[in-house]
């Protein structure tokens, strides 16, 4: 199954993307989760896209574009993947397309999360992450036991910079902009699903995968 997640920063993209995972052994590719490893190492590629990141802009499209052809040529990608947080753009979603013909094989289904602007800027604005072991909490939803410290480990528990409200609000803005209109592209094609984000995340991934089953995969 070859499944896009679309949905703004903080809509779950990478919740569901693990349950399909744990479901249909899958890859989740994450451009995001590739971007901060290269970042966290030091990279030539870490070293262009940190500053954009930061600011809560995109990377080039060509940079992502190439993270995710080298990625889908691995052997693991051979019998299905979630992209998460790519396409992100018109030109990535036409190089998402060449790159699929060159492979032999074409999308089944993308997964739009519906999730309001509001919701979304409490959601990740209050999000805090073990920088040694990456457990992730949030300061009303999900807090640690200790406030501010990671239960597992100990270590003292981070915002990452692009979480920070005003560059949520940047992100947003950015999605509304170049990702929003990937929706007219994919519902045009038949392939898209929008999906209320908002609820509990089992509750969400029985209408993902309600979308995913066959009798809809011919459905506009
Ligand atoms: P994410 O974790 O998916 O929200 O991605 C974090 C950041 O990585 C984004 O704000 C962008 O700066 C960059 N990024 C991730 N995926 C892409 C993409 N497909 N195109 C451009 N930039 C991306």
């Amino acid at each position: 199954m070859k499944i896009v997640l679309l949905g703004p920063p903080g809509a779950g993209k990478g919740t569901q993307a693990k349950k399909l995972w744990d479901e249909f052994k899958i890859p989740q590719i994450s451009t995001g989760d590739i971007l901060r490893a290269a970042v966290q190492q030091g990279t030539q590629l870490g070293k262009r896209a940190q500053p954009l990141m930061k600011a809560g802009k995109l990377v080039p499209d060509d940079i992502v574009i190439g993270i995710v052809e080298q990625r889908l040529k691995q052997a693991d990608c051979s019998k299905g993947f979630v992209l998460d947080g790519f396409p992100r753009t018109i030109p990535q979603a036409e190089a998402l397309e060449k790159m699929l013909r060159r492979l032999g094989c074409k999308l089944d289904r993308v997964i739009s999360l519906e999730v309001p602007d509001d919701v979304l800027v409490e959601r990740i604005s209050g999000r805090r992450i073990c920088p040694t072991d990456g457990s992730v909490y949030h300061v009303l939803t999900n807090p640690p036991q200790r406030a501010g410290y990671c239960d597992k480990c100990g270590t003292g528990l981070i915002q990452r910079d692009d979480d920070k409200e005003e560059k949520v609000r940047e992100r947003l803005r950015v999605y509304a902009a170049q990702t929003e209109p990937l929706k007219a592209l994919y519902r045009k094609k038949g392939l898209l699903s929008e999906i209320n984000g908002v609820g509990s995340q089992d509750g969400i991934y029985v209408e993902i995968r309600r979308a995913l089953a066959p009798r809809n995969s011919a459905r506009a």
